[in-house]
């Protein structure tokens, strides 16, 4: 499976990209009994809860991650720029 993803990703970013692979792994996602393939998501019509649940606590508990990452939500790059924008705001708070 690792192969197999390795290989297609090559496909799409060059043969450069192997190089720089440093190891790979799958879960049991679906077939863990704690997990059966489970995906955190809004339940239908409720998808605003998530700019809810991103604000800040008295500009002092502050929260980031996939299930605050707007329109990239349950995505790692949405999980990372949440983070970015999570830290710049803390930045902003402390102030100078
Ligand atoms: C099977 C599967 C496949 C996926 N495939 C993709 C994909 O191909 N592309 C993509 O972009 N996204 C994918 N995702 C989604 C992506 O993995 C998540 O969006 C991302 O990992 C979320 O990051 P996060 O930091 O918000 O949360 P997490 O990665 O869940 O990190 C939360 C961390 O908090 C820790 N934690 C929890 N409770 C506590 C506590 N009380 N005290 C201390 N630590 C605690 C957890 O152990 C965990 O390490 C996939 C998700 C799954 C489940």
């Amino acid at each position: 499976m690792i192969d197999f993803a390795l290989e297609k990703f090559v496909e799409m970013a060059g043969s450069d990209a192997r190089k720089h692979f440093v190891g790979g792994m799958a879960s049991g996602w679906a077939d863990d009994p704690n997990t059966l393939g489970a995906y955190a998501a809004a339940r239908p019509g409720r998808y605003a809860a998530r700019d809810l649940l991103a604000r800040p606590i008295a500009d002092k508990l502050f929260f980031a991650g996939e299930a605050v990452a707007g329109p990239y939500a349950v995505l790692c790059s949405g999980t990372y720029y949440s983070g970015q924008a999570q830290a710049e705001a803390v930045i902003r708070a402390l102030g100078p």
